[in-house]
């Protein structure tokens, strides 16, 4: 089973850096999402190997064709300070 990004508000471009909501005008967390969530460009493009958890690791499906352009359905987030 594939791991993705969550679809949560502080992966949404309307995020704003004091915790509100853009669209909304409300305090929101990584607990909150809407039906007018729009994945960060920043995240969105930048699904691949070179930021997949499993590269180089034994847990890599394809540790041959692995390549930081490359990307598999196994893609896995790295965790994010
Ligand atoms: S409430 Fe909806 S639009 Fe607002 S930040 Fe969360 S997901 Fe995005
Ligand atoms: S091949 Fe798939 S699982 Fe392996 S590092 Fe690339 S995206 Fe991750």
């Amino acid at each position: 089973m594939p791991i993705r990004l969550a679809t949560n508000c502080t992966n949404c471009n309307n995020f704003n850096n004091d915790s509100t909501c853009a669209q909304h005008n409300i305090k929101v967390t990584e607990r909150h999402t809407c039906d007018s969530f729009d994945m960060k460009a920043t995240l969105k493009n930048n699904l691949n190997c070179g930021t997949c958890v499993r590269y180089q690791t034994a847990t890599c499906p394809h540790p041959t064709q692995a390549a930081p352009e490359m990307l598999c359905s196994s893609w896995a987030p790295r965790a994010v300070a």
